[in-house]
Order: C-alpha cells, then sequence, then structure tokens
C-alpha cells in the first residue's frame, strides 16, 4: 500500500521571480537551472496526477433526480 500526505510547496527563482512555469514554457527555462527545475517540478506534478487518476479513477457522483425528472408532464396518466 502506498500512502502520500498532502503537499504544499512553493519555489521561485530568486533571479527571476516573476517565472510562473503555469504560463507556459517561458526563455528563463532555457537559461536558467532554477527555472528549468520549477518547470520539471511542475511536469512531475501533473504526471503524478494523471498516474494517480489513471490508477484509481474518480466516481462519478450519484445523482438524485434532477428537476426534468420531477416535472409532471402535462399529458402524462395520474
Ligand atoms: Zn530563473
Amino acid at each position: 500500500m502506498l500512502r502520500i500526505g498532502a503537499v504544499r510547496w512553493r519555489g521561485k527563482c530568486s533571479k527571476h521571480p516573476s517565472y510562473d512555469p503555469t504560463d507556459g514554457v517561458g526563455l528563463t527555462v532555457a537559461t536558467c537551472e532554477r527555472c528549468a527545475m520549477l518547470k520539471e517540478i511542475l511536469d512531475l506534478q501533473r504526471r503524478m496526477l494523471e498516474l494517480m487518476r489513471r490508477f484509481n479513477p474518480p466516481r462519478e457522483k450519484k445523482r438524485g433526480p434532477t428537476d426534468a425528472d420531477r416535472q409532471i408532464g402535462l399529458f402524462d396518466d395520474f
């Protein structure tokens, strides 16, 4: 059994503090090792979430009857 707790983590490049890998690759990734590491961390986190979802897909929530199901038709027999 594998157990992974919740992880909250922040990282910022001191040379390029405005760089956010979620905005795209950006030029700094090619020239700055720390920015490249941020991008790699993001890619690995996304890959991990993808694998977790594939291993244990989220279940669809059971829904109760919708308003459309409860609506009485004008021509229904009572
Ligand atoms: Zn950087």
